[in-house]
């Protein structure tokens, strides 16, 4: 993978270009996304967001949303466009399995593939070009570096803006998880100087669902959530049956995990849910509890240290009992 600077020359030269995510892309991913398509259609480029799968509906207020393909929805039309594309930019996810069914066409696919990601061990082989940096917030502040090196600070609108800093807000936890370096609010304090409304993005972010998912959010906080002191773990499992019952889409149960934390001494959250498919774990940890192990080893997951996720193929049940039996097997990392 040569380096992410090597393309700048290149920018200049009007291509096709597709850009795409990893499954239910988040405020990350699709804020990253978008932000990079509106700084390349200014460079002249033709671009397309291709999502891997559905995403959730608050994401929608994003300039540009309206436009993205579902691989799944608009598969024909996805594959036209993959096959035509001359670049291929993946951004917020360095291995072709997180994109689900779209995994093997990126593989397949025969044009100049880049990588833009702060996760951990990237599949480089993979890609042309590329950076991946996991000191990074949020791979939003990857396509803000990628506009400034490159040259094209004055390209930054208020659509660009907006979609960065939801990104930004939502991967370091409002500014709170150490991957928050002084960087991060340099960043925000130049979106703001060319005229950010952040308040604008808090609102779509966080106050932007319908009651039935606040009396969820109660009803799995009160019903559904089992602490483990002796381990400094908690551990919340959701049934389908609750999926059903509170009408709960894709992006519902985001954040979900975060609220354990709030317990004083909490190391270790763990968060299932009874997804169609699979059980999808969700792992959150304090200090020195590294969940990409912790979601390797065990889920066949991986992530970041203190945010990883991964999935079991058993039954709610039997993926529960897993877990315990993983929990106990790390007793002394969780004291
Ligand atoms: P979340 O719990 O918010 O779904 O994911 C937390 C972090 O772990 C995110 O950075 C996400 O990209 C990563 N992650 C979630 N699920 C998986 C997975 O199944 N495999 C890998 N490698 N990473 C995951
Ligand atoms: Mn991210």
């Amino acid at each position: 993978m040569k380096p992410i600077q090597d393309i700048f020359p290149l920018l200049s030269e009007p291509r096709r270009v597709v850009i795409t995510t990893h499954q239910k892309p988040d405020a990350d991913a699709m804020g990253s996304s978008l932000g990079l398509k509106h700084l390349l259609t200014q460079l002249g480029h033709t671009v397309t967001v291709i999502s891997p799968t559905n995403w959730a509906g608050w994401v929608n207020w994003m300039p540009g949303t309206k436009e993205v393909l579902d691989y799944e929805f608009d598969r024909p039309k996805a594959e036209a466009v993959l096959n035509e594309a001359e670049w291929l930019f993946c951004l917020d996810f360095n291995i072709f399995h997180r994109t689900k069914n779209l995994g093997e066409k990126l593989a397949q696919a025969n044009c100049t593939k880049i990588l833009i990601d702060h996760h951990q061990e990237p599949d480089e082989p993979s890609f042309d070009y590329g950076i991946s940096d996991t000191s990074k917030s949020s791979t939003c502040e990857m396509v803000y570096d990628f506009i400034i090196e490159s040259g094209n600070a004055d390209k930054i609108n208020e659509e660009i803006s907006e979609c960065l800093y939801a990104g930004v807000v939502a991967d370091t936890g409002s500014f709170r998880f150490s991957s928050t370096h002084a960087g991060v609010h340099r960043l925000v304090a130049d979106l703001k100087a060319r005229g950010l409304q952040h308040g604008k993005v808090h609102d779509n972010l966080f106050d932007n669902f319908l009651e039935n998912r606040l009396r969820f959010t109660g009803h799995v906080l009160l019903n559904r959530m089992e602490v483990f002191y002796e381990y400094n773990t908690v551990l919340i499992a959701i049934p389908k049956s609750d999926l059903i019952k509170y009408h709960i889409k894709t992006g519902d149960t985001e954040g979900l995990v975060n609220f354990p934390q709030t317990i004083q001494g909490i190391k270790l959250v763990a968060l299932v849910i009874d997804r169609d498919e699979e059980r999808k774990w969700s792992f959150r940890s304090k200090g020195n509890f590294d969940c990409n192990t912790f979601a390797r080893t065990y889920f066949e997951g991986g992530g970041h240290y203190n945010a990883a996720g991964g999935r079991s193929s058993e039954s709610l049940e039997k993926a529960v009992e897993q877990f315990k039996i993983a929990m106990k097997e790390n007793s002394t990392l969780l004291q």
